[in-house]
């Protein structure tokens, strides 16, 4: 064995009703906090409020997606005038990507309670839109210093959410499993990430107050976001930055399109990884794509980039863009294969390994 691996340490508080522990955990971290929002989840912030007391400063409930530049500069104002000493996050990747913001700039610990499936809690990956362009780096000081996993926070996502964004989680640890810098213990986080979500996001469906399976996709969840802050991923999320970048896909969605085909495009390249997907997804080596892609529209979300409005004429575009610059991937990419399968996933049909020349 040869491998390299670095954790980066963090507290995890996991379990249904934990949200009431939130002011104990905050006092660990600071004595003033502001808790950070986004409109939609303003009732959720208060009540977060209530629940630390006096150790609430301010209540900022205006984080939108992508984190815009302007957005930071008006909460690290009132971070400023406030003299606050700790970020609380409440919300999905929106919530937590300000808060990454606002700890890039003033070096304050975070404390995250995620509410999607997202996992941005437990990466040291920040975003930030200026200008329309978005620019992402990786420093440890964002990466939240405690992270509250609480299962009923969960009850109020839209079904679509549930599952674009567990589907999401489910991509992280796939790609995972064949980076780069893969090592062992990773993939461990890995295969039993893709088994908790694949297997809790149809119970969650069938059930929506099966909390057992709530608190599965939550685990799953937090080892994916685990593997995405630990090594590089590859095709699959290149070439979902392009269809979000460059042509405006749905984040969530483009990547629950997409994965069934990229795994289907690498995997003659990737057994080790075909073998931990096919025991996480319950499946032969051959039928993973094709099990990936039942899950998906199983669970009624959309499985064509003709269905989420990309265009037949964009795709040699498409292929052109995520071709482009190199990068790491197990299979190497050229046009012409990533034109088939962009045409795969543009139809949408079931895919087989049997296709792939
Ligand atoms: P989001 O945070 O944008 O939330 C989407 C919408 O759902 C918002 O209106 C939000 O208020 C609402 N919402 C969230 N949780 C809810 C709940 N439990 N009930 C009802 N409504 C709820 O969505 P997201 O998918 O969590 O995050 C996407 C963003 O996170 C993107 O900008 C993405 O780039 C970023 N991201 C970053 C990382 C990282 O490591 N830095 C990882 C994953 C995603």
């Amino acid at each position: 064995m040869d491998f390299q691996y670095v954790s980066h340490a963090n507290r995890v508080i996991f379990g249904q009703g934990k949200m009431k522990q939130t002011k104990e955990e905050l006092a660990k971290l600071g004595k003033k906090a502001i808790v950070l929002a986004t409109p939609e989840q303003s009732e959720l912030a208060n009540e977060v409020a209530e629940i630390i007391e006096e150790l609430c400063g301010f209540v900022y409930t205006k984080a939108v997606q992508h984190v815009p530049v302007e957005t930071v500069i008006d909460a690290q104002a009132i971070v400023e005038k406030e003299k606050i000493d700790v970020l609380l996050a409440v919300g999905g990747g929106s919530s937590i990507g300000l808060a990454k913001a606002l700890a890039l700039n003033t070096s304050l610990p975070i404390l995250a309670i995620p509410t999607t499936y997202a996992g941005s809690e437990m990466t040291p990956v920040w975003g930030l839109t200026e200008n329309n362009r978005k620019k992402t780096g990786t420093n440890i000081i964002v990466k939240p210093k405690t992270v509250i996993y609480d299962s009923n926070l969960t009850l109020t996502l839209p079904k679509w959410l549930t599952v674009t964004s567990g589907m999401n989680a489910i991509a992280h640890c796939a790609e995972g499993l064949y980076a780069e810098n893969a090592n062992p213990i990773v993939s461990l986080f890995a295969e039993d990430g893709v088994r908790a979500l694949a297997s809790s996001l149809p119970r969650i469906l069938e059930k929506p107050e099966d909390m057992e399976a709530r608190g599965e996709a939550q685990y799953g969840t937090m080892l994916g976001g685990m593997v995405l802050g630990s090594v590089g991923m590859a095709l699959h999320h290149k070439l979902c930055h392009t269809l979000g970048g460059t042509f405006n896909l749905p984040h969530a969605e483009t990547h629950t399109v997409i994965l069934p085909y990229a795994i289907q495009y690498n995997a003659s390249h990737i057994p080790k990884a075909m073998d931990a997907l096919a025991r996480a997804l319950n499946t032969t080596q051959d039928d993973v794509p094709g099990a990936l892609y039942d899950l998906s529209s199983s669970l009624g979300s959309h499985t064509s980039l003709e269905a989420l409005g990309l265009k037949v004429s964009d795709l040699d575009k498409v292929a052109e863009i995520a071709t482009k610059n190199p990068y790491y991937n197990p299979r190497p990419v050229n046009k012409e294969g990533i034109r088939e399968l962009l045409q795969y996933a543009f139809e949408g049909k079931r895919p087989e390994l049997a296709y792939v020349k």
